[in-house]
């Protein structure tokens, strides 16, 4: 049986056909367009252009997550209040699932990735925008709790965030944060002290989450750290200085980097969670 699996974030828009016994079978990326009804065309187009029997299509998209779409995406303004599930379920006769996107970064690795995830597990999103969820096994059944990481205090009276506070630990490590700070990051060589100062404030945000968490596991995902693996050593060795009661589990780079998101979609149509 195939789906399809679209994996929306602030800079991406990323649609696969995902089998569900064979994984990624087709694959087409995007720029996130300004209007979100250029947005939703381009994947009713590929969705059609793939010309393959769907049984469902899963969306994974940042922000609050309401019946019909999202609302407070700070990162994806244009699709706030807007219904994404009716219109393409109109359009594609098939029914329509929406999930967070870290959710469903998170479901990817657990259903596909090549990592065996010892549960629960944490899994932070280190891209445009920062996010995390904890994914953890009830009675058989897979429960996956979202949170906003990106969007917690960790510098009182710090730097303006999109989101209205101050200090939030997107505004010192996200991708779009970063890029406003020091130009194109893609310019940047891997010894910059971009890299040293933004792993220290990761870091402790890896800390903090830690004392709320559980975790055996953490799965790092998200374009900034997927393009610079070594950004895991360097979280490591801050977390090391700041050892105490609460242990660091082992830390690793997402086995799916970019494609985490469209197969979690995918497989929210099918796998039962609570
Ligand atoms: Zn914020």
């Amino acid at each position: 049986m195939k789906y399809v699996g679209v994996d929306i974030g602030g800079s991406h828009l990323r649609v696969g056909l995902v089998d569900r016994e064979n994984g990624l079978q087709k694959f087409e990326s995007f720029s996130v367009p300004e209007s979100f009804e250029d947005g939703v065309q381009i994947i009713i187009n590929t969705v059609k252009k793939f010309d393959e029997k769907i049984e469902g299509i899963g969306l994974g998209l940042p922000g609050d997550i309401t019946e019909e779409g999202v609302a407070d995406a700070s990162n994806l303004p244009q699709w706030n209040n807007q219904p994404v599930r009716r219109l393409l379920s109109d359009e594609l006769k098939v029914p329509v699932f929406l999930f967070h996107d870290v959710a469903a970064a998170a479901l990817g690795e657990y259903v596909f990735g090549s990592i065996k995830l010892s549960l629960p597990c944490i899994y932070f999103i280190w891209g445009t925008g920062v996010g995390g969820c904890q994914l953890a096994k009830v009675n058989e059944k897979i429960h996956i709790s979202s949170f906003e990481v990106g969007h917690h205090v960790i510098v009182l009276d710090g730097k303006e965030c999109v989101c209205g506070q101050r200090g939030c630990v997107e505004t010192y490590i996200g991708g779009r944060s970063l890029a406003a700070m020091y130009g194109d990051l893609s310019q940047k060589t891997d010894e910059d002290q971009i890299w040293k100062d933004a792993s220290k404030y990761a870091s402790q945000a890896v800390k903090n989450t830690l004392a709320f968490f559980s975790a055996k596991q953490i799965i790092f995902g998200g374009g900034v750290v997927t393009k610079r693996p070594f950004l895991i050593e360097l979280v490591r060795e801050e977390l090391t200085k700041k050892e105490t009661f609460i242990k660091t589990p082992p830390m690793s780079l997402s086995s799916l980097e970019d494609q985490a998101g469209i197969l979690g979609a995918a497989a929210a149509c099918w796998i039962e969670q609570i």
